[in-house]
């Protein structure tokens, strides 16, 4: 992917945006224009609140190339709180933790570097819903 559709693509990377349908009401992503569940047009943005559980998962130990650094890692089918399934890569997790149903939240991550200049390529994972239980982070300490 070249440098314009990085940037016509934007903000599918930084916010989970679809679709609303005004026939039926159901939320649509990835945005197709076609309502799935009436078949009526649809093509009103829809920004999804990005929470949703893991619906199923495989890790990956092999990965392809440019994914080497990451590996073993991954990949969630996820279901979003408006309903949609959305396959992403899971972060921040160890793999051995990770169960169906598990509660989830959509993040921006580094996904890869792209070519021989290293472009890095940015996009949304998932990972899992931060807990009350779970004791913060100094503030100002890197992660
Ligand atoms: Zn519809």
């Amino acid at each position: 992917m070249g440098i314009p559709a990085y940037w016509r693509t934007r903000t599918q990377r930084y916010a989970l945006v679809g679709e609303v349908c005004h026939k039926c009401g159901a939320k649509i992503f990835p945005p197709r224009d076609v309502c799935p569940e009436c078949t009526r047009p649809a093509s009103d943005p829809f920004t999804f609140s990005g929470r949703g559980e893991v619906y199923s998962f495989s890790t990956i130990y092999q990965p392809p190339e440019g994914f080497e650094e990451f590996a073993p890692y991954t990949v969630a089918l996820v279901k979003l709180e408006e309903g949609p399934l959305v396959t992403a890569q899971l972060t921040d997790v160890d793999p051995a933790e990770v169960h169906i149903g598990m509660p989830v939240e959509m993040v921006t991550r580094k996904l890869r570097e792209e070519g021989e200049d290293g472009q890095i390529i940015y996009g949304y994972k998932f990972r899992p819903l931060l807990r009350n239980t779970l004791t913060p982070r100094p503030s100002g300490q890197a992660a």
